[in-house]
């Protein structure tokens, strides 16, 4: 299975060792990408463990919840302004689509992200957010080959 964040490579090669704490992410594009993945597989635990505002914690499981809920459907990371690997903090935009409610949703953000104790946390960011409706008789964006009223509907 090729890494849901859209890196080219497969899971157990990218996001899973920044999941499991193998490998912390070197930079903050890497961050950001084992975020979205942690998204799209439910990890709440690990998304409120890599921002920077401990308040997320008790958030975890809802936000499991709801990214299970909804059909991610990719990652586009756009550009990154430092967040290199002996920064201390950058920022990197990016653009996030899923499917909820009968509409793609494209979130775009440029998030900012800091190193604490050699770690990058998710600091801040405001998504501009667009909901275009999906044609119940339309293709699924989703690329399944279905039509949209008998997959993500
Ligand atoms: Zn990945
Ligand atoms: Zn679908």
């Amino acid at each position: 299975m090729s890494c849901p964040c859209g890196s080219g490579d497969s899971y157990e090669a990218c996001c899973a060792p920044r999941h499991d704490g193998a490998v912390p992410a070197e930079t903050a594009e890497a961050l950001m990408r084992s975020r979205y993945c942690a998204f799209v597989r439910g990890l709440g635990d690990y998304l409120a463990a890599t921002h920077d505002a401990p308040s997320h914690a008790k958030e975890s499981a809802e936000t499991s919840r709801w990214a299970k809920s909804v059909g991610w459907l990719g990652l586009t990371v756009q550009g990154q302004e430092a967040g290199g690997v002996g920064d201390e903090q950058g920022t990197v935009e990016f653009s996030a689509r899923y499917l909820e409610d009968g509409a793609v949703v494209t979130l775009q953000e440029k998030s900012r992200f800091v190193k604490r104790d050699g770690k990058w946390l998710y600091a801040s960011g405001t998504p501009t957010v667009t909901r275009t409706k999906v044609e119940r008789n339309a293709p699924c964006p989703c690329g399944s080959g279905r039509k949209f009223k008998q997959c993500h509907a």
